[in-house]
């Protein structure tokens, strides 16, 4: 045991740091975890997938009430209060930060300070004026949102993922910068709260690491719900005009009395002072190899700071890997089959590679494509937009056998971001696509779509889905 007070100091906690924190107490380290704000819980749970979610699905209850309408059901659209929306928000992000609490990490002997941490030298830390000396460091810092440098943008008011979540007024007409997942799932659920909804971006295409057919579906659902979108659209400044704000481009505007601004995500390294612990950076990420190590032997790091794969998930998986090395151990991230969900209606998620990926790198490849129209839950539920497409490729020995190894998935519709876990366990169990096949699914659930799609790889199955057309 060195003389330091610790084995392992996390600095920051978010996902990514609790986790490694806990895992590296589990292996029996002396652990403190720094965490600048009041409480733990990161961005995942107070700005980010949490308060999000939370709206995208209060958004489908009033979806669902206006399907009520139209179906009959219901005489007319009941008035919606905002106020009880964001209350439900806050409660659900109260509940599950709760989970995060101090206590979850010092009931197990972890020592937690909240504190701004800067490192003043290779092996210490000042927290807050207190300093923090240990034999290995996790650096789980996160990010923070990109404000892009737009002429007059810092003279109107806007908002990030960071104030968002504390609206309290329905804007009326609400201005979206930025068309990735965030700025989509928003809009779609501002939308159906009742507020007009224009989503301008500099991208010709929506969505473009998912499959083509997905990035349609995804319009075509913005499109019913009257999401306006102005896309391949330089903005070129931000003014105030009276009460609001305007985007301007070439040849064009757009207005709302609401501006958020989703345009994508910062390193928040600076501040950290990761230099006098003689990490390297790359364009303010923190590099690191397989054990997450970063080019400082006794730093690691973990999560969004590192600047991977941005979701919640993998910054617990890289968590736990961090922790468990940072404790002396030997394990490595396996990124081969991470799902990705944009939680819009209906859901669009993928896993592996798209079809285009697998054509370019691998052989034998196949696709296999199944419409929700011919699910018989989606037509249950009359949710039949969204399909699933499986790609498969030749496994190497072996060739096609089992309708070849199953590489990708995309799946738009109802549950998607859930039915992608099937793929998921295929992929990282390397399974062949036969196995999807050959798996009894009950019926009528969603998850038979994998099952009908994956048939499609074979005589029989394409036979007897001839006999169904
Ligand atoms: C609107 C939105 C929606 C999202 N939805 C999803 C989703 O549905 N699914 C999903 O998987 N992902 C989603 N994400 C991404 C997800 O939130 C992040 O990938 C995840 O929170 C990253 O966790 P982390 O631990 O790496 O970083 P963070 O959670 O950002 O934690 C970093 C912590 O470090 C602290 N810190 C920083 N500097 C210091 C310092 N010097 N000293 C002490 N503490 C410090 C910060 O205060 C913070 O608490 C969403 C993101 C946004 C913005």
């Amino acid at each position: 045991m060195s003389a330091r007070a610790f084995d392992v100091a996390v600095v920051g906690g978010g996902t990514a740091g609790i986790t490694a924190a806990l895992a590296a107490r589990h292996e029996g380290a002396r652990v403190v975890l720094v965490e600048r704000a009041s409480r733990l819980g990161g961005e995942c749970a107070f700005f980010g997938c949490v308060p999000s979610k939370a709206l995208v699905e209060t958004a489908r209850f009033a979806h669902d009430l206006r399907r009520a309408v139209e179906a009959g059901i219901l005489a007319e659209l009941p008035p919606l209060d905002f106020r009880s929306i964001c209350a439900r928000r806050a409660r659900i992000v109260e509940e599950i930060a709760h989970d995060e609490r101090d206590e979850r990490c010092t009931s197990v002997g972890i020592e937690v300070f909240h504190a701004a941490a800067r490192f003043t030298g290779p092996y210490e830390l000042d927290a807050g004026g207190r300093l923090i000396q240990a034999d290995r460091f996790v650096v789980a810092l996160g990010t923070k949102p990109f404000v892009p440098p737009l002429p007059g943008l810092d003279s109107v008011p806007y908002m990030t993922n960071e104030t968002l979540f504390s609206l309290e007024h329905l804007p009326r007409r609400l201005l979206i910068l930025g068309a990735g997942p965030t700025g989509l799932e928003l809009a779609q659920a501002f939308r159906r709260f009742g507020s007009e909804v224009a989503v301008v971006e500099r991208l010709p295409e929506i969505l473009q690491s998912e499959e083509p057919e997905a990035a349609a579906a995804a319009l075509r659902a913005l499109g019913r719900d009257g999401v306006e979108l102005h896309l391949g659209v330089e903005v070129t400044a931000a003014e105030r005009r009276g009460d609001d704000v305007v985007l301007r481009w070439d040849g064009g505007e757009a207005s709302g009395d609401a501006l958020l601004v989703a345009t994508g995500r910062l390193a928040a390294t600076g501040g950290l002072g990761l230099e006098r612990a003689g990490v390297e950076l790359d364009r303010g990420f923190v590099r690191v190899d397989a054990r997450l190590r970063t080019s400082a032997e006794h730093v690691y790091a973990a999560g969004d700071v590192t600047g991977g794969l941005l979701f919640t998930h993998v910054a617990a998986h890289e968590g736990r890997v961090a922790g468990v090395n940072a404790a002396g151990g030997k394990a490595e991230i396996d990124e081969r089959a991470v799902p990705s969900v944009v939680y819009l209606d209906p859901e669009i998620a993928r896993i592996g590679v798209t079809e285009a990926e697998a054509r370019q790198r691998l052989s034998g490849v196949e696709v296999a494509t199944w419409p929700m129209s011919k699910v018989d839950r989606a037509r249950i539920d009359e949710r039949t937009d969204g399909f699933v497409k499986l790609v498969t490729a030749r496994r190497r020995l072996l060739g096609r056998l089992g309708g070849g190894v199953l590489v990708g998935a995309q799946i738009v519709g109802p549950h998607a971001g859930e039915l992608v876990h099937e793929a998921a366990l295929a992929i990282q169990g390397r399974a062949f696509a036969g196995r999807l096949a050959q798996t009894i699914h009950a019926y009528p659930s969603a998850s038979m779509a994998l099952q009908q799609a994956a048939a499609q790889l074979f005589p029989l199955g394409r036979a007897l889905a001839e006999r169904e057309l």
